[in-house]
């Protein structure tokens, strides 16, 4: 079982890489501290991704589509389901278990693993959050199960970094909300089981503690369903492209006042606290890239043999393997700690944004890295670690920049001007 690229159309084969062998009983890397269940789960999930994955990854990335078929098996194996509670048809588990999974996809696949974490963290995790009773027990068990999938839209072409900047509207009409706008870039918003986008808009104005008077956010469930709900044909992305991402136009959307998800004026505060929340899931995201990239480097860096020697063996390659597998290690242990405040409930704001802005920087450089210990072979696309190359790009930007990563770290030393007006 090859865990990497497939199939290679040249003539001359391009050698392949070789990571883990699958089915393999030793605990996947950097979980030996977990507790024995977290293992377990590790060693399921980076199984599946090394055989079921990993060997479809380079043909649904050249063919830009969502493979359904294996987020349906993602689904059968409780993965949408990890931390959401049995009640609503989950697993139960906590948000390291979730970390755990989106780690062990990511090692082979960006795409699957952030239609995973998406799912969950921006996609369920605001329901379960801040939902009612009622809205939990409609929206969730499907969810769970992995039979539908949610979606998060807040950004808008005038507000990104600048959530306050937001332009949808939603007035409340004889008790329905009739919602105005668009929104930009919204993950898992277009699949087959898309059922549903929270998306936020402007009810009002409100005076924030500050003093300061602004715009007040509210977040709503929009089902995908509703007439005056477009999605728009999705982006020609730098990478990411098996992960499903559209613009979504919103015109007169009519849903019921029910659907109001939180309290009204309080979206704002609301999507601060789901986006700390998804950075920590993001993070493992970047770990397992970043792990992905150092196990390539390490199959390459013994199989490759240059001026008669493995090139492993050459001290500035040597070097350069353990400075990669030492930004995977302390990028794997910020992480863990953030997973495990969030499970403890302990404020995460600044841990989630240290592990996510540490461990985007893990997997955009040991993607860099691999690629040069691959050589010309990683500059193939159907190279994994070309793929990675594209696809940590992203991990810089989306569920908030370096920028706003160091914004809110500054935040928390005393300076809390760098994302204000
Ligand atoms: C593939 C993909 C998937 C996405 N998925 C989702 C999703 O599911 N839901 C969703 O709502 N959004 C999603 N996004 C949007 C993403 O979160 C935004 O792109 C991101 O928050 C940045 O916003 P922006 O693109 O408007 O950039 P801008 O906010 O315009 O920022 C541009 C640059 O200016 C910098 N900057 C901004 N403010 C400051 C400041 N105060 N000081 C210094 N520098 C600053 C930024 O860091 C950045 O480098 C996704 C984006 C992509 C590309």
């Amino acid at each position: 079982m090859s865990a990497t690229t497939s199939p290679v159309s040249q003539a001359s084969p391009a050698p392949q890489a070789t990571p883990v062998p699958a089915a393999s009983p030793t605990p996947p890397a950097g979980t030996e501290m977990l507790p024995v269940e977290h293992q377990r789960l590790a060693a399921e999930v980076r199984d599946f991704a090394d055989e079921v994955v990993a060997p479809a990854s380079y043909e649904y990335d050249t063919a830009r589509r969502l493979p359904m078929e294996i987020i349906a098996q993602m689904g059968q194996m409780g993965l949408f389901g990890l931390p959401i509670p049995r009640e609503y048809d989950g697993q139960g588990r906590d948000y390291l278990s979730l970390c755990v999974a989106v780690e062990q996809l990511a090692r082979v696949d960006q795409s699957i693993a952030v239609t995973l974490e998406a799912g969950l963290g921006l996609g369920a995790m605001p329901i379960l959050t801040f939902g009612t009773d009622a809205q939990k027990e409609r929206y969730l068990p499907a969810l769970a199960r992995g039979e539908e999938l949610a979606a998060f839209g807040l950004t808008e072409a005038e507000a990104g970094s600048d959530a306050g900047a937001t332009r949808t509207t939603a007035r409340l009409e004889d008790g329905q909300w009739v919602i105005d706008g668009s929104k930009q870039f919204i993950t898992n918003s277009g699949t087959p089981i898309t059922s549903l986008v929270t998306i936020t808009a402007v009810t009002g104005r409100r005076t924030g503690r500050s003093g300061t008077e602004g715009p007040a956010l509210t977040s709503i469930i929009v089902p995908t369903s509703t007439p005056g709900f477009t999605v728009l044909p999705s982006y020609d992305k730098v990478g990411w492209h098996t992960s499903d991402t559209h613009p979504l136009r919103l015109d007169e959307v009519r849903v019921p006042e029910e659907n109001l998800l939180g309290e009204r004026g309080r979206g704002f505060s609301n999507f601060l606290s789901i986006l700390d929340q998804g950075r920590v899931a993001i993070a493992a995201l970047c770990v397992g890239a970043a792990q992905g990239c150092l196990e390539q480097a390490v199959a390459r860096a013994k199989s490759r043999v240059v001026f008669a020697k493995p090139l492993g063996e050459h001290q500035h390659i040597a070097f350069t393997l353990a400075r990669m597998q030492a930004r995977v290690a302390s990028a794997r242990a910020l992480m863990h700690e953030a997973a495990r405040r969030l499970d403890a409930g302990l404020p995460i704001s600044q841990e989630a944004s240290i592990a996510k802005l540490v461990g985007s920087h893990a997997a955009a450089d040991n993607a860099r890295d691999a690629c040069q210990i691959w050589g010309g072979y990683g500059f193939l696309n159907e190279n994994v670690v070309s793929r990675h190359y594209r696809d940590s790009r992203i991990l810089q930007v989306g569920e908030g920049t370096d920028e706003v990563q160091l914004g809110i770290i500054a935040k928390h030393l005393g300076f809390p001007g760098a994302l204000a007006g």
